[in-house]
């Protein structure tokens, strides 16, 4: 669709309200849709449209209430406290931070464990493989080693065992999922906070994803293991109540057993002669529009609420497990404890990533995960509280798609191109160049502007995690240079 010329640079006069708002609609129509349940990742849908309103008209009110100082702005302290109270009493107590996602909670839990009990050499962290990458980034970030520990390749939950014998000197933290994204399973806290404990090491609880989904599960009479800071050993727990908690995006909190620990998660300086800076997340100036959405939709929904919305959302998963179970070549990875579902593939005919293309074609987005470490190519769901009113349409796309990427066949990666691009030098290659490069292998923008992913899954999928990382840093420069 042709759209008007986007000025690059600032206007010598300002433009009209009207026509930048038009703009900013326009520019969306390119964008995945964020309610409706066609999207199976990323955005999070209670299926309630009075819900989100009120978020936005909560996020507008808070938004220029600045973060940064709490003694100014007094609300945020009120509010902030009001939600940490909500999420501690679910989770086990502890005392919390409302940070803007799940990876800045995971890294001040990663910074707080480093200072908590500082050792001789590099901190290491424990984890699992199905850990989240934000794991890697504060580590990469705050000068730390990462120990990946294998997972059982059959329930891909943790290996206690395993990650009790991964623990050295250096270790200053150890991670279970609850649950892990990419497979929906639950890890055995219980067992790896033990073991943890025994060796003296902070142990942290990811449940970005599954913190506002569990005791919701529970307390809808389903069995959940335990998983939260009530579990001995567990000393910090992050839970994104931008994910089931269904505020808009920038909610997240973070839990310490207790304050000593929360404290080493802050930071303070007086090494300037400026304003005197205590922040307790990364972020120093920021919007408290986030915390006013997220402390709205809380108290709008209520705990009947969420055990609705976590109810249907289960429900979902489960009817498309049971689905997915009637469609040939498919099949389910491990036992989602939690309304997370990867699908692989067992049919070499059958390719998950064309599945995910000819879902894409028919209004839907599947979303693909590549082979790792013992867990084949799958498409993900995230199923939500909109998701159950869907789930025949969703199988019935996922049919669809099935048989079409049958009918199409498997995309072919020559085992020349995957060698080429393991050895190849990028160093010498400006962004420029490396867009043509990937034009010349035949990926590029399609009609719609959407890449063709399905190649450029299959080639991603055929090379080691280092080469991939590469790729993607290259493909992502040359994509805000405009290249592709
Ligand atoms: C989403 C997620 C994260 C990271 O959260 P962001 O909000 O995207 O920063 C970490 N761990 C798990 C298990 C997640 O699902």
């Amino acid at each position: 669709m042709p759209s008007e010329p986007t000025p690059r640079v600032l206007p010598e006069s300002g433009r009209p309200a009207g026509e930048l708002l038009a703009e900013l609609a326009r520019l969306k129509t390119a964008d995945l849709p964020v309610r409706g349940g066609q999207v199976t990742a990323y955005v999070y849908d209670t299926g309630r449209a009075e819900i989100h309103d009120l978020a936005s008209r909560a996020y507008l009110e808070m938004l220029e209430v600045n973060g940064l100082d709490p003694t100014a702005f007094p609300s945020i302290v009120a509010l902030e406290r009001q939600v940490l109270g909500a999420v501690t009493e679910r989770l086990g107590g502890g005392s919390g931070i409302f940070t803007s996602g799940g990876t800045e909670s995971i890294m001040l839990a990663v910074k707080a464990a480093r200072d908590a009990r500082p050792i001789e050499g590099r901190p290491q962290i424990v984890v699992p493989v199905t850990v989240h990458p934000a794991f890697h980034k504060a580590a990469h970030y705050l000068g730390m080693d990462i120990v990946s520990v294998p997972v059982d390749t059959t329930t891909y939950r943790a290996d206690a065992k395993a990650m009790a014998s991964a623990m050295t000197s250096r270790t200053v933290l150890v991670v279970a999922s609850a649950p892990s994204y990419p497979h929906g399973v639950i890890d055995p806290v219980t067992d790896i906070a033990a073991a943890a404990a025994e060796a003296g090491v902070l142990c942290h609880v990811d449940a970005c994803v599954g913190g506002w989904m569990l005791p919701w599960l529970r307390e809808s009479g389903r069995a959940v293991p335990p998983f939260d800071l009530s579990v001995p050993g567990v000393t910090s727990l992050s839970c994104d109540l931008h994910k089931y908690g269904y505020a808009p995006k920038g909610a997240s909190v973070i839990l310490f057993r207790d304050e000593s620990l929360r404290r080493h998660a802050y930071f303070a300086s007086a090494e300037w002669p400026g304003y005197t800076v205590i922040n307790s997340t990364v972020q120093s100036s920021k919007t408290a529009g986030p915390l006013g959405a997220a402390w709205a939709t809380m108290m709008a929904i209520g705990a009947q609420g969420y055990r609705d919305l976590a109810s249907g959302a289960m429900q979902a998963a489960e009817r498309l497990m049971a689905g997915v179970a009637d469609i040939p070549g498919l099949r389910v990875l491990g036992t989602p404890d939690a309304p997370l579902v990867a699908v692989a593939s067992d049919d070499p005919q059958l390719d998950v990533f064309v599945i995910a293309d000819e879902a894409r074609a028919r209004g839907w987005f599947f979303q693909p995960q590549l082979s790792y470490e013992g867990s084949p190519a799958n498409v993900h769901f995230t199923l939500t509280g909109v998701s159950l009113a869907g789930v025949e349409a969703l199988l019935q796309a996922l049919n669809e798609s099935a048989k079409a990427a049958r009918d199409a066949g498997p995309t072919e990666v020559p085992a020349e191109l995957t060698d080429a691009l393991a050895t190849l030098d990028l160093e010498d290659l400006d962004d420029e160049g490396f867009a043509g490069l990937l034009g010349s292998v035949g990926v590029g923008l399609g009609d719609g502007g959407q890449p063709e992913m399905a190649v450029v899954n299959a080639i991603l999928n055929a090379l080691p995690p280092s080469t991939r990382e590469e790729l993607l840093v290259r493909f992502l420069s040359a994509l805000y240079s405009g290249h592709v």
